[in-house]
């Protein structure tokens, strides 16, 4: 059989945050409003510094406002609710985003309770994942979002199919399994207990990794045919044995890519398939809560 087709999750994604940032320039031309992301981080955690400094470029290519906030890993925690409760109250902010990890004093909990829900473009508060859970109108955590939106261009309708999702973070795992079922999937949760993994893997349509354990889905896990969605991004020694001396690294999802490859009908590369979504959705949130917030009807 042919190797399977990859999902092209780079482009989609320029392509989303180009129809986001032509949805935001009309809602500003039309209604005086222009998006506002907020984006908090506390510390110097070089890999956060990377993903803010990234989402700060993005929202500014789309046409929105960008502030960065960049506090000191000192920062107490009422000093950094205090920031919230003011970007919470900020008409011209209707996205708020506190960069993850925050340092170890300070309670994430409480900090992701903080943010208004309305402006909470993470989708991480309990009141989302709840709004979620009952197929209310919220904001949808952005990786599970990306993956779903790869998903329907990949197969259309998505309904009756078996999507088997290995994971159950609240960020990634649970919200992913939500949206499955609310497109009609018949929806299996895989995590750390569950016993031959494998055989749960094999009965899935649609696959959905979200583990953290590189390469930990092999190809013989795997239906003819299926469509693989590969959230995972693992760091790990570069396979070139003088570079990986050196300590040269490169990025592998959850699944062994080449074996699945020779077995699924679609998957996504990592990198280059999840990933650049994430962002994409992040914007695509800020519009829908900047909408919102002036009481326009969001465009699809
Ligand atoms: P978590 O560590 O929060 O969750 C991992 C899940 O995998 C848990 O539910 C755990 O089960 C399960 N698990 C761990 N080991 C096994 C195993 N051996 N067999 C079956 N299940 C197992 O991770 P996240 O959900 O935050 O992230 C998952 C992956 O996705 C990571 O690689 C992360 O880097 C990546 N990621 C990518 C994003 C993007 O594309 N932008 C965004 C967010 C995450 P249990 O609950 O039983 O412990």
């Amino acid at each position: 059989p042919a190797p399977a087709r990859r999902i092209d999750g780079k482009s989609f994604a320029e392509r989303l945050r180009e129809r986001v940032a032509s949805a935001a320039a009309r809602l500003e031309a039309d209604h005086g409003v222009k998006p506002g992301l907020a984006v908090v981080i506390v510390g110097e955690d070089p890999a956060s510094q990377i993903y803010v400094r990234n989402k700060g470029e993005q929202t500014v290519a789309a046409g929105m406002r960008s502030d960065t906030h960049r506090l000191a890993e000192t920062t107490t925690q009422d000093e950094l609710l205090g920031l919230i409760a003011r970007l919470n109250a900020d008409r011209g902010i209707h996205g708020v985003l506190v960069q993850m990890p925050l340092p170890a004093h300070i309670d994430s909990a409480a900090v992701l309770d903080a943010i208004d829900p309305d402006k909470d473009v993470d989708g991480f508060h309990v009141v989302n994942a709840g709004r979620l859970a009952v197929g209310l109108p919220g904001l949808v955590p952005c990786t599970p979002q990306g993956s779903i939106l790869l998903l329907k261009d990949a197969l259309g309708d998505l309904s009756g199919l078996h999507a088997v999702v290995v994971g159950r973070s609240n960020i990634v795992g649970k919200p992913m399994a939500q949206l499955l079922l609310a497109e009609n999937c018949t929806v299996t949760i895989a995590h750390s207990r569950t016993r031959d993994l494998a055989a749960v893997c094999r009965q899935a349509d649609i696959l959905v990794a979200a583990v953290g354990r590189p390469e930990m889905i092999r190809g013989d896990w795997i239906k003819p045919g299926a469509t693989i969605i590969d959230v995972g991004i693992n760091r790990v020694p570069s396979s070139d044995p003088a570079k990986a001396a050196e300590g040269r690294t490169r990025v592998v999802g959850d699944v062994a890519f080449k074996e699945a490859e020779a077995v699924a009908g679609a998957i996504t590369p990592v990198p280059g398939g999840v990933g650049p979504m994430t962002i994409a959705c992040l914007l695509a949130n800020t519009y829908v809560a900047a909408c919102r917030a002036a009481g326009v009807e969001p465009e699809r």
